[in-house]
């Protein structure tokens, strides 16, 4: 790289800010470095917080990098360190204590926050939303057996803390907006599979409501539901979403729109500035769109593609969304990017839960979940993007490879 600029520096000490820092390094790129947090901790993943952190089953904090990591790198790492504005013109940060950073290329990979339920009630304490280490303690404190739970939101986040709690022995009620759990994502099909699992194991589901107001003094004691329900509980978890955090963003005059645009090389639309991770809403070459993707694996790979982008290599972010969720005994994976759909194929043993599901639209498949079934689902997402027209009957056949369907090799 030539005429090489001297200061990059990182807002948002996630694992997409984390994995960025770690590949400018690995790229060479041998200026100044500076990763900023405002948590305490050095970047962690999330996913274990609502699965066995949550559980108890690890009290290994679920770091990306060992504590020694960033600074072998001369990675400048900020912890408890906020940015509280960017001068995009003069290419300067401010942090809180008035602290001044000037960059060279700012990427940043702010994540993203929990939605709020906006209701009579909401400021009681024992009210609980899950982003962070922090708050997967002070849940994980309330999950005593027999102890009443409710969970406001069936979504993956809502879904996973509704298991650890239920595996940990409370009695679980879920509130959900939608008719079935995961159905926003999913469809009515495999979300029947889930509210299935989830009634299995005694979660008591209440669909097509939501919170009409808590109620206590001091604290929760009592959720009353639109519907009239009225649940005796002092402890809800609220997972109801979250949005991106661009706020920075926005006030340093960046194009935002549900999320930080950016383009396939995720710089936005101030050159020299780039977003990866939840806050970005990124163009998709593949998908010829913007999209946002609020998932782990969208954090590993873009923060590394955002780190090439910032060193002027050739970037187009084109992964196929991928995610994956653990409830009680029931693994899964997702690949694809289904806003529609004509029907669902399935393969496998849908009652024993050890299934593929393919959402088609037009005859081609555009989303996969396997569950249970695994080292599928790089083969899922080489169907995706094959494109190819498949045959229902051939794709529910087992006997039949997949790498066969798609019928290309790229
Ligand atoms: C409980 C939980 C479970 C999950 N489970 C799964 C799963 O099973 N599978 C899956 O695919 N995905 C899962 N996810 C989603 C996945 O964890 C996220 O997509 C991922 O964390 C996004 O990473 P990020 O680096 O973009 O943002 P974040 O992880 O949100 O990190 C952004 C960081 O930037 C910091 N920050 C923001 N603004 C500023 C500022 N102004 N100054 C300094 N710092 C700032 C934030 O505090 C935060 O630490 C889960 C998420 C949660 C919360």
């Amino acid at each position: 790289m030539s005429a090489q600029p001297q200061t990059f520096v990182i807002v948002g000490g996630g694992l997409a800010g984390a994995k960025a820092a770690e590949t400018l390094r690995e790229e060479g790129f041998d200026g100044r470095l500076v990763l900023i947090g405002d948590e305490a901790e050095r970047p962690y993943e999330r996913p274990p917080l609502s699965k066995e952190y949550l559980r108890g089953e690890t009290a290994e904090k679920p770091y990306v990098h060992g504590e020694d990591f960033y600074a072998e790198r001369e990675i400048e790492l900020w912890t408890s360190a906020r940015v509280t504005g960017v001068d995009a013109g003069r290419g300067e940060l401010r942090l809180e204590g008035d602290r001044r950073l000037g960059y060279d290329r700012l990427l940043l990979a702010t994540g993203a926050e929990p939605r709020r339920l906006d209701v009579p009630g909401a400021e009681l304490a024992g009210i609980l939303y899950l982003r962070t280490v922090a708050d997967s303690e002070r849940i994980a404190e309330r999950f005593e057996r027999g102890r009443r739970v409710v969970v406001v939101g069936s979504g993956w986040i809502g879904a996973e803390i509704a298991a650890s709690a239920r595996m940990k022995g409370c009695e679980v009620t879920m509130i959900e907006m939608a008719t079935l759990p995961l159905e926003r994502v999913l469809g009515p099909e495999v979300g029947q599979i889930y509210l299935d699992v989830h009634r299995d194991h005694g979660i008591e589901f209440l669909p097509e409501t939501t919170v009409e107001r808590f109620e206590g003094e001091g604290s929760l004691e009592r959720v009353l539901t639109r519907d009239g329900a009225l649940i005796e509980t002092d402890v809800a978890v609220v997972g109801i979403g979250v949005t991106p955090r661009v706020q920075l963003a926005e006030a340093a005059g960046l194009r935002v729109e549900n999320g930080i645009l950016v383009d396939e090389r995720l710089e936005s639309s101030v050159p020299g500035v780039f977003a990866a991770g939840d806050v970005a809403n990124a163009h998709h070459p593949f998908y010829e769109r913007r999209l946002r993707v609020e998932h782990w694996a969208n954090a590993l790979n873009q923060g590394p593609a955002a780190a090439r982008a910032m060193l002027g290599e050739p970037v187009s972010y084109d992964e196929i969304p991928y995610f994956f969720s653990d409830q009680y005994e029931t693994g899964m994976e997702y690949a694809g990017f289904a806003p529609e759909w004509d029907e669902v194929v399935f393969r496998g043993d849908v009652a024993g839960r050890e299934f593929i599901a393919f959402w088609l639209a037009e005859g081609r498949v555009v989303a996969g979940l396997n569950m249970n079934v695994w080292d599928v689902n790089e083969e899922i997402r080489e169907l995706i993007r094959s494109r190819q027209p498949v045959d229902a009957k051939r794709l529910a056949d087992a006997d039949v490879g997949l790498e066969e369907l798609a019928g290309v090799t790229r």
